[in-house]
């Protein structure tokens, strides 16, 4: 009896593992991406489909300057892409535009590799914290010391790859409190950060400094330093063109309008949702809701005297 038991046990615990490992390899297995590369001339290379827009620079001398970095869980396969695309050049710096995981997935696997990390001071001390963001509980830990930016900057400035100068600057409070703005002024290539997602409504990351007043006036900054021919990269969705600029600057402005008008006469937010802000938009931009609510719950710490 025993033995048969025993037999029945062993033969349980085999399916049981089965099960358990038939469960969980989906889980284990990091899914390929579709990953897409585009040149876009004077050494820069567009690398999408990993979370977020990568922007590639290779310097004259071979040196690689890396804007963005994807999801983390893309990471191999992200570096693998950019490996291919700059004939393993050697990466000297990694550029931060803002903190979320979409832009700093690339953060561990070259920071322990000693690679030089800038952002915004802001984005650095959010990535040194743990973050929950209150409308949906999701969290956000601390990354590691030697993936936290190593450089950072409070205004504006330029940087040196090989011969090639590249300027910077800081959006305020806009998207986040730490967005940045990266322009490559040989190529005319404008990465424009979190302030630009052009395939969707963008989240609206109050939490961590965001409001609704700041993205238009972002949207502003870049403005002023995007041409006609200026190529612009968002942080997700299609290249935008300097008209674009202008299509999405109306838009924010007009949304804060609408917003904040409605804000100031004791509007809640589902008055603020029933007005529908967002109304001849939203066939381009999909449904608005959360980007309402975000937008909204954003003016608090503007307009309320003792928020
Ligand atoms: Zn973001």
């Amino acid at each position: 009896m025993m033995c048969f038991r025993k037999i029945r046990f062993v033969a349980n615990l085999g399916k049981t593992i089965l099960l358990l490992l038939g469960l969980l390899m989906p889980l284990l297995q990091v899914q390929a991406q579709d990953m897409s590369t585009r040149d876009l001339g004077n050494g820069l290379t567009l690398v999408s489909g990993s979370g977020g827009n990568i922007l590639v620079f290779q310097a004259g001398n071979g040196e690689v300057l890396v804007v963005d970095g994807g999801l983390e869980q893309y990471a191999q396969q992200t570096l693998d892409t950019i490996n291919g695309v700059t004939g393993n050049g050697d990466i000297s710096l990694l550029i931060n535009t803002h903190w979320h995981p979409e832009q700093t997935g690339l953060n561990t696997l070259l920071g322990n590799r000693g690679v030089r990390i800038f952002a915004h001071e802001n984005t650095r001390q959010w990535l040194g914290t743990s973050i929950t963001h209150p409308w949906d509980n999701s969290t956000f830990a601390p990354l590691p010391l030697s993936a936290q930016p190593s450089e950072t900057f409070y205004h504006y400035g330029d940087l040196e790859i090989g011969d090639s100068q590249i300027r910077y600057g800081y959006l305020r409070q806009a998207h986040t409190d730490g967005d940045m703005y990266v322009y490559f002024p040989e190529a005319n290539v404008l990465h424009g950060g979190g302030v630009l997602a052009n395939d969707g409504w963008p989240l609206m990351d109050w939490w961590t400094g965001g409001w609704i007043g700041g993205l238009a006036n972002g949207l502003e900054v870049l403005l002023e330093i995007a041409d006609e021919d200026t190529i612009i990269v968002p942080a997700n969705g299609p290249l935008m063109s300097k008209a674009d600029l202008q299509a999405m600057r109306d838009m924010y402005a007009t949304i804060f309008q609408r917003i904040s008008g409605g804000f100031r006469a004791a509007n809640s937010v589902e008055d603020t949702l029933g007005q529908d802000p967002t109304a001849e938009f939203n066939a381009q931009f999909g449904d608005p809701e959360d980007f309402v609510r975000r937008s909204h719950e954003s003016l608090i710490p503007h307009y309320t005297p003792d928020a």
